[in-house]
């Protein structure tokens, strides 16, 4: 682990500060594929009847570009031919991402809002770095408004900035050689915020994430929003919450990542 001052906070996306429906796609897409265009393949059965669980999702596709997904989702069924199949997996997934998107099915997690607004008020460089080019069309829905009470709000009616606005730099989407579990990405953050790796934090909700960070010689801020903290704590996370309400803000900038809130008040906040 680095230690020292933190400059800059580096945040992924969906499942951290947007609650996307990428995982409902992914499974919605494949229940389709199995039930029409697939139908009767070896394992389609099998797989009807298990389902992509969100256990699944978050230990194999969470995080990863769509066609690393899409492969990772085949190979982990075994299902037969995943060099052909998972273009069309992947390209199926997205026409049902985006009818969900256009159909307003997400929401921003409050306490990642009131995260971004805390740190940028601290001074810290912020940037937005999702695998998802679609990452920055649901940042521009979501609304900073002028109150506590419009914060999270979709309408774009609402008065103020929207969440896209609130960082230094965006890599949203950004070709990069290698997705994560690879730091590429995250490393084209750190050097559009202008600073090196070791003075920026990740802010992942997903395994793949929190090892690009490591790999990336930077420090993890893991968000286990659905299950235990057990597999960020795994993968190396500097600090794993529940929610982001339970970090302590002003440790931040001097590199103490700990909780302001004990690990069992944590899930109530
Ligand atoms: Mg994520």
């Amino acid at each position: 682990m680095t230690d020292g001052p933190i400059a800059g906070v580096i945040f992924d996306v969906d499942g951290v500060l947007v609650d996307s429906p990428h995982e409902r796609a992914w499974r919605e897409s494949l229940r389709d594929l199995l039930a029409t265009d697939w139908r009767g393949i070896d394992g389609a059965e099998r797989v009807l009847a298990t389902g992509l669980t969100t256990v699944i999702y978050q230990d194999h596709v969470a995080g990863k570009p769509r066609l690393s997904g899409a492969r990772a989702v085949l190979d982990y069924f075994q299902l037969p031919s995943p060099d052909s199949r998972a273009p069309e997996y992947a390209a199926c997934k997205q026409r049902r991402l985006v009818e969900l998107i256009d159909d307003g099915q997400f929401s921003a997690f409050g306490d990642g809002l009131r995260f971004v607004l805390a740190l940028k008020e601290r001074g810290l460089k912020l940037a937005a770095a999702s695998s998802s080019e679609n990452a920055n069309g649901l940042m521009a829905q979501i609304r900073i408004g002028p109150s506590p009470e419009a914060a999270g709000r979709r309408d774009a009616g609402a008065q103020g900035l929207a969440l896209l606005d609130m960082f230094d730099a965006n890599v949203c989407g950004r070709p990069v050689a290698q997705g994560k579990p690879h730091p590429d990405l995250f490393l084209l953050a750190a050097q559009e915020l202008g600073l090196p790796p070791g003075v920026c934090l990740v802010v992942e909700d997903a395994l793949s994430g929190v090892q690009a960070a490591q790999a990336g010689g930077m420090r993890a801020l893991g968000v286990a929003r659905l299950r235990d903290e057990a597999l960020l704590n795994a993968a190396g996370a500097d600090l794993v919450v529940s929610t982001l309400n339970a970090v302590w803000l002003d440790g931040i900038p001097q590199g103490r990542l700990e909780r302001l809130l004990p690990p069992d008040i944590d899930a109530k906040v």
